[in-house]
């Protein structure tokens, strides 16, 4: 059975064209940094967003061992900054990816928390550029993570017309759960 993760990154890879422009919005150990800099190639643009010094040092660890270290742009700063941070990159982004919960290996109780997590996903509902997707990955295994689970749930349930939403789940009960949300295109359907 495909890993959820890997699920995430195929379906990723399908909206990530060489030189586009992403986020990361929990660079953690820089797994997901890394695939997003290998999507996007030398002229693309990422930006990956933490609070952990420690998470930022793998990250960047992990990018230089790939020599893929050229594109990305680490912050050490809460993911609800994105807007502020990337002002220039409104409308702009094709991919907005979250990795909620904790980092593997690191302290956990430093977890995402919904008083953050939402208007971070607000911030980047604001970047996405028409056609860009919002991919979150949620997990409910640790404690506070069924209740930040529920509060993405009904945060997305609010959305208003333009968005069209998946939620992707693997059969095992303990795996994470995956959001997708794609910005649509209206001005393909506008005369
Ligand atoms: N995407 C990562 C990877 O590929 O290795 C895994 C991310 S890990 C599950 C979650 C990360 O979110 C942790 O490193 C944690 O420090 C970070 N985090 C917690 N609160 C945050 C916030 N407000 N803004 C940005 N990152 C945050």
């Amino acid at each position: 059975m495909k890993r959820i993760t890997q699920i995430a990154h195929e379906k990723l890879s399908g909206v990530i064209h060489l030189g586009d422009r992403v986020v990361d919005a929990t660079v953690g150990n820089g797994h997901d940094a890394l695939f997003l800099a290998q999507q996007v190639g030398a002229r693309g643009e990422v930006a990956g967003f933490d609070i952990q010094t420690e998470a930022l040092h793998a990250t960047g660890l992990r990018l230089e061992d790939a020599e893929c270290r050229g594109p990305v742009n680490l912050y050490e700063l809460g993911h609800e900054k994105m807007g502020q941070v990337l002002s220039s990159w409104k409308g702009t982004v094709s991919a907005v990816v979250f990795n909620l919960g904790y980092l593997p290996g690191g302290d956990h109780n430093i977890i995402t928390r919904s008083e953050t997590t939402l208007p971070a996903l607000d911030e980047a509902l604001n970047l996405l550029k028409p056609d860009g997707v919002l991919s979150v990955m949620l997990y409910h295994g640790h404690p506070g993570g069924q209740e930040e689970m529920e509060t993405v749930f009904s945060w997305s349930e609010q959305l208003v017309a333009g968005y069209k939403q998946e939620l992707v789940e693997v059969e095992h009960p303990q795996a994470p759960k995956l959001l997708w949300i794609g910005k649509l295109n209206l001005t393909n359907t506008l005369h």
